[in-house]
């Protein structure tokens, strides 16, 4: 099948380009409001504000919106025709555009959904024993730059409506045939795609709301995962305003090489990132995962470990709770271009060993989809990068004689 990314987007012709595309839907009325964008407290504003309509025709509409994905009005049929006509000229149900989706040997399931015409975003389905989870973009792109991600060479364009994030749930479970309180195809949901989701706050957390909505997807709270590189400010306002799990990419346990690693750290060094984890732990009296990617010969060390151990103990104990802190370990997946390589399997067992020793959860977490480029770390999409990123990384690239389809 062809490379999602040798598909120049523009959409349209894209569809007629790659085989087994999938005829884009129709663009949403700019005058018609789209419900996707709304979760149920504005949805049911909508109905009572605008259409003059009692709030439990919303809890109707969400319904055969996301539990059985209708998105014609007409087919609405416990609405009267009355209602129908009010939202036919008042709102759109439209879903982001589905370029293709591919499948990986090992279940793993990606889509390359069209988000306007210049720019794609990825979305990818992991199964596994007794679970499905979707992870799901935030952003087209993203600002922030971190140095081992495929992402961030791509640069950014924009944030994702709450249309276009839950859309991506909407998507793959239909594709599933998820029927949310029935047949589960879909258990967890975690913004770790494209984007840093805390730069997006008020889209994010309203769709979040959706997937842990009974009359959305029905997902409990600790099965919707946000993950941040370290927004610390916002971090404080996710724990006042949702109530999802926390991931934090952490990387390095040591300030100098984070912000080599992830330059946010600069603005928010660890004792500030730690703190506010803390601060969201104790609040939601619930542990925090930091991910840790491990990197050959950069953050892979003894003395990595250690200070890692030492960190996570610090954040138990300033939390007051056991295992408080787990940590996830990631081979680092790599990407065409980069300068960073993955471990080898008895470097990363020493790593774990290390941390098992301290007393820690450290799961390492198998590579999946890496056959369709699904593998975390791996998610490029299309940006139309309003940033100088994407030149930039060529630039690098050319500069030590690594092929130019290594930026495609
Ligand atoms: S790791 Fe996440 S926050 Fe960092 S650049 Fe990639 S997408 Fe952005």
């Amino acid at each position: 099948m062809t490379d999602p990314r040798a598909i120049a987007l523009d959409l349209v012709s894209a569809e007629a380009a790659a085989p087994g595309a999938r005829a884009p839907e129709s663009a949403a009325p700019a005058a018609r409001t789209n419900l996707f964008d709304l979760d149920r407290a504005s949805l049911e504003r909508f109905f009572e504000e605008t259409l003059g309509e009692k709030k439990f025709r919303a809890h109707q509409v969400m319904k055969w919106i996301h539990h059985r994905y209708v998105t014609d009005f007409a087919q609405m049929t416990d609405l009267g025709k009355a209602l129908r006509a009010k939202l036919e000229a008042h709102a759109v149900v439209h879903a982001p555009q589905l370029v293709f989706d591919k499948a990986s040997a090992d279940g793993t399931h990606k889509w390359l959904l069209g988000m306007d015409p210049k720019n794609a975003i990825e979305t990818v389905y992991i199964p596994d024993k007794g679970r499905g989870t979707l992870c799901v973009s935030s952003q087209v792109g993203c600002a922030l730059n971190c140095q081992f991600c495929s992402t961030a060479t791509q640069g950014f364009n924009r944030n994702l409506s709450t249309a276009e994030i839950i859309g991506q749930v909407w998507i793959a479970a239909r594709h599933l045939g998820n029927v949310p309180h029935q047949q589960r195809k879909l258990t967890n949901v975690v913004m770790m795609g494209m984007g840093e989701p805390l730069a997006n706050f008020d889209n994010v957390v309203r769709a979040m709301s959706i997937m842990r909505d009974d009359l959305g997807y029905g997902l409990a709270n600790k099965r919707v995962t946000l993950s941040t590189a370290g927004m610390v400010p916002m971090i404080d306002r996710l724990a006042e305003e949702s109530d999802v799990s926390l991931a934090v990419s952490l990387h390095a346990p040591f300030d100098e090489l984070r912000t080599e690693l992830v330059p946010l750290n600069k603005k928010y060094p660890l004792d500030q990132l730690m703190e506010a984890c803390v601060r969201y732990a104790r609040r939601k009296k619930s542990s925090v995962t930091f991910e840790y990617t491990l990197m050959k010969g950069v953050n892979d060390q003894p003395q990595h470990a250690r200070a890692l151990a030492r960190l996570m103990r610090q954040f138990d104990n300033a939390v007051q709770m056991k295992d408080a802190a787990k940590v996830n370990l990631i081979p680092f997946n790599p990407f065409p271009g980069t300068r960073f390589e993955r471990p080898d399997e008895t470097a990363i067992r020493a790593f774990q060993k290390l941390l098992n020793d301290a007393g820690l959860i450290a799961p390492v977490r198998r590579t999946r989809g890496d056959d369709i480029d699904a593998a975390c770390g791996q998610l490029k999409g299309q940006v139309m990068d309003r940033t100088r990123r994407q030149a930039e990384f060529r630039k690098q690239l050319q500069a030590r004689g690594v092929g130019h389809e290594a930026t495609r």
